[in-house]
């Protein structure tokens, strides 16, 4: 794994040091002397990780932390606070100012390296939800820029494993600071039952476990489902370095270190709850936004986008399988004297009340479409003739047979729609745009014919009912109820 660091010191033997080092494991490092030349590093060139010294004249390293952490084009990017200080205060301050890790001057090699390696990685992922989000905002979705400290970090469900009491005990006492949930077990086989059954925002998994190794129980809840995106936080000796260093490399997120200091474990937990809740919130804006792209926001059905990508493989499919799919054109009839007659707001409500009607009359894998205005199209994969003949008749019915729910002192109104079907072959070789031009026709047709009829292409044509079409609501007062009986069903082959 490559990445670019920055590195930020005051004094420049120490840059050269850290450079030094970083270099000689293949990082690309860019430096800089002071907190405002890191600020401005870190928005142009987009580094993947900042170690930052915390004595600095003028702007210090908390104060620039907080300031690239609060800004949301470098908020992402991890921040290692390098220090002298040893002081746990210090150390919390850091966190507090959104540091992702506190590392001790004289920099011990290999936790460098694990922190830079673990930290980087951890970046990637979110760096996939922010392009993703990125593109799903093209689409018109506008999502929340906020950074992640701006999230909450009460309120958490946390699951601590640990065998010694008073050490679980010390953690129930701090964490209930912040209104934490707090379950705590003493066994692996406790803790993967658990959280089998519940979900944690975040898991401390000690690595001093008696008779079993804690690092083998990080990997476990690294492949397992449930657990896979929980935060781990490893608690462990000070002579523990190398472990710690393979548990960050398996995918554990932070560490701290006995005796633990309250505050910096409520910071360590804070922080890494935080960056959970962002990161939920990037994934779960992105499906909203996905699902506002694809679907139309008054009826719910999916939009015409997505019917023209999914039709597709739909086509691909009825070839591969060689069966056959029907495709019904829909449009409701003299929909704009409805508009003209009870007002928009009417019309918005038939097609809503339309939409619900033809869903609840398909079958789960059917698929059902606004296409604009008031044309809709359905799918019907797999399906005969004779069958997509019936689904058509039935949706038909569903719409001329019981008046519509509206909004205002209209009450119930009378609705009907024509429906133009056109059936595909798996031996045919059709686009998309053919297949709905093909049901656009008949659609035209159906209309032509007299309208609230089916008009069915395949193998010839079917056409009911033989009758006149139901009246233009021009009154508001209902048509004559409609009786059609099977045989009056007439095939043309
Ligand atoms: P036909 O029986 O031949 O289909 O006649 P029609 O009046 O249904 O068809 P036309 O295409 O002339 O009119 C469609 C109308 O639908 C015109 C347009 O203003 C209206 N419309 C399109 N989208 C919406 C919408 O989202 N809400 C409402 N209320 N009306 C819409
Ligand atoms: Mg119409
Ligand atoms: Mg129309």
């Amino acid at each position: 794994m490559t990445a670019r660091v920055l590195v930020v010191d005051d004094i420049l033997p120490n840059v050269k040091l850290l450079e030094a080092k970083l270099s000689g494991e293949y990082f690309d490092v860019i430096t800089a002397s002071s907190g405002a030349e890191a600020i401005q590093k870190a928005e142009k060139e987009s580094p993947d990780i900042i170690l930052l010294d915390v004595m600095m004249p003028g702007m210090d390293g908390f104060e620039t932390c907080q300031r690239l952490k609060s800004s949301p084009a470098t908020a992402h990017i991890p921040v290692v606070m390098v220090t002298a200080l040893t002081d746990a205060t210090d150390r919390v301050r850091g966190l507090e100012s959104g540091a992702d890790d506190f590392l001790s001057k004289p920099v011990n090699d290999i936790a460098l390296m694990a922190r830079v390696r673990s930290l980087v990685r951890l970046k990637m992922t979110v760096d996939e939800w922010r392009i993703r989000e990125n593109t799903a905002n093209q689409f018109g979705f506008v999502g929340n820029k906020g950074t992640f400290l701006a999230e909450p970090s009460e309120k958490a469900r946390v699951l601590i494993i640990e065998d010694k009491s008073f050490e679980s005990e010390k953690f129930i006492e701090t964490l209930k600071r912040d209104d934490d949930e707090i379950v705590a077990v003493r066994s692996g086989d406790q803790a993967m039952d658990m959280a089998q059954h519940n979900d944690f925002d975040i898991i401390t998994v000690s690595l001093n476990l008696q008779g079993e190794d804690g690092l083998r129980l990080c990997s476990h809840l690294r492949s397992n489902e449930r657990t896979r995106a929980v935060p781990i936080l490893m608690v462990a000796e000070e002579g523990d370095m190398k472990r710690i260093a393979q548990g960050l490399e398996i995918g554990a997120h932070d560490y701290i270190l006995r005796p633990v200091d309250r505050n910096e474990l409520l910071a360590r937990v804070r922080t890494q709850i935080r960056r959970k809740r962002y990161q939920d919130r990037l994934r779960s804006n992105y499906e909203q936004s996905l699902s506002l792209a694809l679907t139309d926001s008054l009826t719910g059905l999916f939009n015409r986008r997505y019917l023209m990508v999914h039709l597709e493989k739909l086509l691909n499919k009825n070839k591969e399988s060689n069966k056959s799919l029907c495709c019904l054109m829909m449009d409701i009839d003299h929909f704009k004297k409805i508009n003209d007659t009870y007002g928009h707001q009417v019309g918005d409500d038939v097609l809503k009340v339309f939409a619900e009607r033809v869903s609840q009359r398909l079958r789960s894998f059917d698929l059902v479409a606004r296409l604009g205005g008031e044309e809709f199209v359905v799918v019907l994969p797999d399906i005969s003739q004779d069958m997509a003949f019936q689904v058509a008749e039935r949706l038909r019915k569903g719409i001329c047979n019981t008046k519509f729910e509206v909004s205002g002192p209209h009450g119930q109104i009378d609705v009907s729609v024509s429906i133009g079907a056109a059936m595909i072959t798996g031996a045919q070789n059709l686009k998309v745009e053919d297949v709905l031009k093909q049901a656009d026709d008949e659609l035209y047709r159906a209309k032509e014919g007299g309208r609230n009829r089916v008009y069915f292409m395949g193998h010839g044509h079917v056409q009911l009912p033989e009758r006149p079409p139901a009246p233009p609501p021009a009154d508001g007062s209902a048509p004559a109820e409609e009786k059609v009986s099977g045989d009056t069903i007439k095939k043309i082959i």
